[in-house]
């Protein structure tokens, strides 16, 4: 069996599916149907989180239910409205709505709070002194039992006093935690008492400094979904071993209890996914920031000339699934290309240019040739294009010395140019080294519009500009931020950075575009004809027009597929 993901066969009938469905027929949640999408703010969104809004909204979509944005802001230390406003933007952009669905983990502290102290009065919660290096000693490991903290023993009433001047401020950072009381003997650690509250003077983003002592997730997580009342709670599969504890915390405040659901995560071959990762090559300086092209971050997408809809498209593919798989990232280009095809206006631009002499052609004269913006879509029309004796072609459509089958332009050789004439290569003007400078040629009149009367065929057409009229612009290229399909395993010894691509970026700074994409606003898309998708990004508004390679022209998805996908 293959690694990869295949596509599903039903979307929308995955497993989380046929739960819910089971669910509203038994009358479980009196056919309510609550998800949320919980992202803590410590980094922005990227296309695995797409992957969880796409299920959770989608599910508020498909029963006519609702779906939460519920940041789960318990970490005041990594947490910022940057990234909250980051995560909104972003969910809006993919085509979400959560309406009037916001939360905030941080807008319950009061009642967590209140709830921890209902447990130390069941007796079901303590105060503990340990240092967090004897906590983790006391642990015990996956093999061995834990062993009992000596502060277990203490009296309710000592519990709830500590606890409250834990509250109030009296102690040091890191010198106490409120834990539950469940069981150090457990196989599964998460059950061994787990800490609920840890004492940690920070300012947070939301609440300032009304609060010193913070809510672990585990302890927050659940009993936020049981205030907003949400069914189906879907987290990933690392997850699955927090169950016990999601259900034993509900279960020991006694209040109204939410079905937690475990997926796959979506990993995506040549890149990382952590946000942690994602932010030490921000600090780092390995990309440009979170929003950097090749960045997996929903904002270096967009920026890219991703699409929402291909974002939405892709998730429909992978599907939802309980076993852990890598998807490769071709099919996500698969998907953009796909998108783009329909929707992107051709154009031409040139990105190493040559010049191209039209011997026969007056000097000084112009003509406007038509030109199809996109042969996909009948409404889109057509432009004109100036043409004129001084063209500049790819440096790559000319060989000297032409390999065999090379239909491109070469000494004697006659090429279509694209909308345009035939022409034919009588000499070349090099430099003092030898390279080619200029292409020399002569036209045939009678071909306008690419076709000669006589029945002549060429098999090759390349693009070009105007000289006097191409505007330049810089284009930017981009491969795979990492040489190795799984940059996180690290069988191999390597730090996941050492497999970085050195050749992720390249800069071309003087390609030519046609005049009419003079003053074209960032985030719009073309496919430069025979190069690839492009879109203009943002740095344009310095001056000149900057491009974004989207992707190219070449599927490779087709062929990993045929090969045993
Ligand atoms: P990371 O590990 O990248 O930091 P996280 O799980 O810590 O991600 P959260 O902000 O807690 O990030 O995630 C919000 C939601 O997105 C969670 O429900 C989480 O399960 C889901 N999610 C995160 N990463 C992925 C992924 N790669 N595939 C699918 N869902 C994901
Ligand atoms: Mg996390």
């Amino acid at each position: 069996m293959s690694d990869r993901a295949t596509p599903a066969p039903a979307p929308g009938k995955h497993f989380i599916h046929q739960a819910v469905t089971e669910d509203n027929r038994t009358g479980r949640f009196g056919g309510r149907v609550v998800t949320r999408f919980p992202p803590e703010p410590n980094g922005y969104l990227h296309i695995g989180h797409a992957k969880s809004i796409c299920l959770n909204f989608g599910l508020a979509r498909d029963f006519d239910g609702t779906c939460h944005l519920r940041f789960g802001d318990t970490n005041p230390t990594k947490e910022s409205v940057e990234y909250v406003e980051s995560i909104m933007a972003d969910v809006h952009w993919l085509g979400f709505d959560w309406g009037k669905n916001l939360f905030y983990a941080s807008d319950y502290f009061e009642q967590l709070y209140q709830w921890a102290e209902d447990l130390i009065r069941k007796g079901l919660a303590y105060v503990d002194d340990l240092t967090p290096d004897q906590m983790r000693e006391y642990r015990g490991t996956l093999t061995e039992p834990g062993r009992t903290s000596p502060f277990r023993a203490r009296s309710v009433e000592e519990n709830l006093d500590l606890f409250r001047r834990m509250r109030a401020g009296e102690f040091e950072d890191g010198t106490k935690t409120l834990r539950a009381k469940i069981d150090m003997a457990s196989p599964n650690v998460n059950m061994r008492d787990p800490v609920m509250y840890r004492i940690r003077r920070a300012p947070h983003h939301r609440t300032e400094n009304r609060w010193c002592i913070y809510p672990m997730y585990d302890w927050a997580h659940g009993l936020s979904d049981s205030i907003e009342r949400i069914t189906h709670s879907i987290c990933t599969l690392e997850y699955e071993d927090h169950r016990p504890l999601y259900d034993w915390y509900i279960e020991a405040v006694g209040v109204y209890h939410p079905q937690q659901i475990e997926f796959a995560r979506l990993n995506l071959s040549h890149t990382v996914m952590s946000k942690r990762r994602l932010l030490e090559l921000v600090e780092g300086r390995h990309v440009s920031g979170w929003d950097d092209p090749r960045m997996p971050t929903i904002a270096g997408l967009r920026r890219r000339g991703y699409t929402p809809e291909a974002i939405r498209d892709f998730c429909d593919r992978i599907g939802v699934a309980k076993a852990d798989s890598m998807v490769d990232v071709a099919l996500l280009e698969h998907c953009i290309r796909e998108d783009l095809n329909r929707r992107a206006n051709r154009v031409m631009a040139v990105l190493r240019p040559l010049r191209l002499v039209i011997e026969n052609y007056p000097e000084g004269h112009v003509e406007e040739l038509d030109a199809v913006n996109n042969p996909e879509d009948p409404t889109a029309g057509s432009r004109k294009l100036p043409f004129s004796r001084v063209l500049y072609i790819e440096a790559d459509d000319f060989r000297e010395d032409p390999p065999k089958k090379y239909f491109r332009l070469a000494p004697g050789a006659e090429v279509r140019l694209r909308y345009g004439y035939f022409v034919r290569c009588t000499a070349v003007t090099k430099d003092a080294s030898g390279q080619v400078t200029e292409v020399r040629c002569t036209y045939d009149p009678a071909t306008r519009g690419g076709d000669a009367p006589d029945g002549r065929r060429v098999k090759g057409t390349i693009h070009w500009v105007s000289a006097p009229h191409a505007i330049p612009a810089e284009v930017r290229l981009y491969d795979h931020l990492f040489t190795k399909a799984n940059p996180s395993d690290d069988k191999d010894g390597l730090d996941w950075k050492a497999h970085l691509n050195p050749g992720s970026l390249e800069r071309i700074p003087d390609a030519r575009v046609e005049p009419g994409l003079a003053g074209a606003k960032p985030g719009t898309r073309y496919q430069f004809e025979r190069v690839g998708y492009f879109t203009v990004d943002p740095d344009s508004r310095q001056g000149g027009l900057v491009f974004n390679r989207t992707v190219g022209l070449r599927d490779t998805w087709a062929k990993i597929e045929k090969s045993g996908g």
